[in-house]
């Protein structure tokens, strides 16, 4: 049986989806992107990619919809990508429920009222959802909290 490295035409939705998101660097790029890293040199910086490793990725994102390049040169996620924002969240929270409790690492709060996520996709306070609109994201390595990056076309 031949190793199976395409799964966009599998039967399972979640194996679709992991077809373009299953993917280290992808997931870095998409948490560059949500932190308001556009230009190439400043995805290529954060997330340590080479340029050939990310060109090769935001062409498979571009495809699969999720980030569009603009005239300006940089990359702006768009409505399909902003969607992935409830993945990197479910990430993070498996990382922070395997992992031994500590201060560091991405923090998510809820922009309306401001109280720290304990789920993927919604406030557990005022029951927003947790989408690009509505959410905080502190991340140490960044300073002080900012709001996720949403498509500039907003
Ligand atoms: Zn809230």
């Amino acid at each position: 049986m031949p190793l199976r490295s395409d799964w966009s035409d599998a039967g399972c939705v979640i194996a679709r989806a992991a077809d373009v998101l299953a993917d280290p660097w992808v997931l870095v790029t998409l948490r560059e992107l949500f932190s308001g890293r556009h230009r190439f040199d400043e995805l290529r910086d954060a997330t340590g990619a080479a340029d050939s490793v990310l060109s090769r990725r935001l062409r498979t994102m571009t495809e699969a919809g999720l980030v569009e390049r603009h005239d300006s040169g940089g990359y702006w996620l768009t409505a399909t990508g902003e969607r992935t924002l409830p993945i990197l969240h479910a990430y993070a929270g498996f990382t922070r429920a395997v992992e031994p409790p500590n201060d560091g690492g991405l923090r998510i709060s809820c922009t309306r009222c401001g109280v720290e996520a304990v789920s993927a996709d919604w406030c557990p306070a005022c029951v927003a959802p947790l989408d690009a609109e509505s959410t905080t994201w502190m991340r140490p390595s960044m300073g002080a909290p900012f709001r996720v990056a949403v498509g500039s076309t907003r």
